[in-house]
């Protein structure tokens, strides 16, 4: 059984539809990409899974349990997050407090049965454990907006993970990114696989061809095409449409 399973996906704006019966499912353990030119209703589609944006029609459902009617917070309890193309850092405090602050807000009944002390620590070795993730072990005490573009983007990773999700869903993680950045942000992502199933969206194709085992390409709000790296590349209209061959 899939582990994600969206179906029939719609979403309009006023006479525009963004999102045209979109279905797309993750397996447990995959890197599914989703690719398409700009304004084909990639973010549109993300914003309707993760529950920012209410559906018009259509199901969501993770894990055996039905999503679509719940509130983007709920979705994460059950197993869903995302990182944003613009990152949730908060900017003035420390990577660690950061990186605490999100451990706390998912801490939830795990850690009921603690004391407050022990409660603490355990906060402060899941913030630790976290940092070590995504490389940032080094940088617990700079100031968040102080850092680099591409290490708020590993602290961003490293936030949504704090909610242990079952998916993953990466918004367009290199933008922005110098080569070098998104070479580390691709070994990441290949890291990350062992814990969530990660739905991609990216443009950089380099990257997306490393990382996807299967590729869904949006065009005009429709999945155009969806398979494995070797059928997108060689398929004729995604060609045409967006590899640009
Ligand atoms: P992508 O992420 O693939 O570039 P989007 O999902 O951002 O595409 O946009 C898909 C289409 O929906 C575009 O035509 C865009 O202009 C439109 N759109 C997106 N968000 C809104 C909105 N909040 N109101 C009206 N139109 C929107
Ligand atoms: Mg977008």
């Amino acid at each position: 059984m899939s582990l994600f399973v969206a179906q029939d996906l719609v979403k309009r704006f006023g006479g525009l539809v963004a999102t045209d019966r979109v279905s797309l499912s993750v397996e447990p353990g995959e890197v599914h990409a989703l690719i398409g030119p700009n304004g084909a209703g990639k973010s549109t589609l993300v914003n309707l899974i993760s529950g920012l944006l209410p559906a018009d029609g259509g199901s969501i459902v993770l894990d055996g349990v039905e999503l679509t009617a719940m509130s983007a917070h709920d979705r994460v309890r059950h197993g869903l997050s995302r990182c944003f193309q613009i990152t949730s850092v908060f900017r003035g405090d420390s990577v660690r407090d950061n990186l605490l602050l999100a451990v706390q807000a998912h801490s939830g009944s795990s850690f009921r049965c603690f004391r407050r002390r022990s409660t603490e620590a355990g906060l402060r070795e899941r913030a630790l454990e976290l940092a070590h993730k995504v490389g940032l072990e080094d940088m617990l005490d700079r100031v968040a907006g102080t850092l680099p573009h591409g290490v708020q983007r590993k602290l961003d990773v490293a936030l949504a993970l704090a909610a242990r999700p079952k998916l993953l869903l990466l918004d367009e993680p290199m933008a922005g990114m110098g080569p070098e950045d998104s070479q580390q942000m691709v070994e990441l992502i290949a890291r990350l696989r062992a814990e969530a199933a990660i739905l991609l969206i990216e443009h950089d194709m380099d990257a997306v061809f490393q990382l996807a085992d299967r590729i869904s390409v949006l065009d005009y709000g429709k999945v155009l095409a969806s398979g494995d790296t070797a059928y997108i590349r060689e398929h004729p209209e995604v060609q045409a449409v967006y590899l640009g061959t």
